[in-house]
């Protein structure tokens, strides 16, 4: 029997889930399609937080790399002029 809408549906409108004590998922196809599409939003939200936040650390590794390489190539740049002072 499906959990949401109460129907008894044969086990075949049912997913499998091995979670559950008859093997099967206590929403029937219909009702987990129902489900899935009211979440959707939901879980498209979730998602674009999430890509959100990989972007963002992806840009603060990028920032901190160029950073340090514009240190480096600063560093590198004073002991060119160093180097060239000196002679
Ligand atoms: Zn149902």
């Amino acid at each position: 029997m499906c959990g949401i809408c109460g129907k008894k549906k044969w086990d075949k409108s049912f997913n499998k889930n091995a979670a559950t004590k008859d093997g099967l998922q206590t929403r029937c196809r219909d009702c987990e399609r129902l489900y899935r599409i009211k979440n959707k939003k939901h879980i498209v939200k979730r998602h674009a937080r999430y890509n959100a936040m990989k972007r963002a650390e992806k840009l603060r590794d990028r920032l901190a790399s160029e950073e340090l390489n514009e240190s480096i190539n600063s560093r590198c740049q004073s002991t060119q002029t160093d180097s060239n002072l000196s002679k």
